[in-house]
């Protein structure tokens, strides 16, 4: 399994993925046309579009792309009336292969009520939209607060050496973020200067491992003790501490 980045309009990325065995090729979350199209034309054909969300910075190029390469369209099945030109409904945890890969539909509501994340377990591949980003999570705009804490959690509990792919680069705010809230983690000032030196190259913080997040992204830290006192909700629940750490984000 191949992963190739695009980067799309301003912080977007979408994904290509090359199955080699069968010559299957797919793309999660296409925003735009054009920049989609320049990597999918050197294969001459685009099998599966793999939409997380209905967002039009996720599915933007979907109808354009089906109708040059005549690809089918795959979502969750609560989105069926959102997601351009959907063909295959996912339901929740349903196992699904394009070509020989085989992946696992989580059900990861919160930033929309019918998010999904695309695990593939062989692999240790996940590709998690708009839900989980390098050092953050994305913003409530349709669940509530304890979905989102709850699809974060189901993502915090794959092999922690998965690989992650993420909808946006958001990384070098949320790094800010993470830095004012949790300022003694050795781990995170690590990560900071790994981050720095990608991006000063143009390069992607993308992707990253579980593993590493865990120790440095504050949204899958709501237990650590010192966050809570950091807070002054030392006696609060995780999902308190959660509600509090997005709402502050929302506004920095
Ligand atoms: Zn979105
Ligand atoms: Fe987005």
């Amino acid at each position: 399994m191949i992963v190739e980045i695009i980067p799309c309009l301003s912080d977007n990325y979408s994904y290509l993925i090359h199955e080699k065995e069968t010559g299957t090729i797919s793309i999660i979350d296409p925003s735009e046309f054009n920049a989609c199209d320049k990597i999918i034309n050197k294969h001459k054909k685009l099998d599966f579009i793999l939409n997380t969300h209905h967002h039009a910075d996720h599915v933007g190029a979907n109808l354009e792309l089906k109708k040059k390469y005549n690809s089918k369209i795959l979502g969750s099945n609560l989105d069926k009336n959102r997601i351009p030109g959907i063909d295959i409904l996912l339901e929740e945890n349903q196992k699904h292969k394009i070509g020989n890969l085989e992946f696992e539909v989580i059900f990861i509501p919160g930033h929309t009520k019918g998010h999904i994340a695309f695990f593939f377990k062989k692999e240790k591949i996940a590709f998690t939209g708009d839900t989980l980003f390098s050092l953050g999570c994305g913003r409530i705009f349709e669940g509530t607060h304890d979905e989102m804490f709850n699809s974060l959690n189901k993502i915090k509990n794959l092999p922690t050496d998965t690989k992650v792919y993420c909808g946006h680069e958001y990384t070098k705010s949320n790094l800010n973020f993470c830095l004012e809230h949790d300022p003694n983690n050795i781990y995170l000032k690590d990560k900071k200067i790994d981050i720095e030196r990608k991006l000063k190259s143009n390069q992607p913080t993308i992707p990253f491992t579980l593993a590493d997040e865990i120790k440095t992204n504050i949204f899958l830290r709501c237990d650590d003790l010192e966050i809570k006192r950091g807070l002054g909700l030392k006696d609060s629940s995780d999902v308190e501490v959660f509600s509090k750490l997005r709402d502050l984000k929302d506004s920095f």
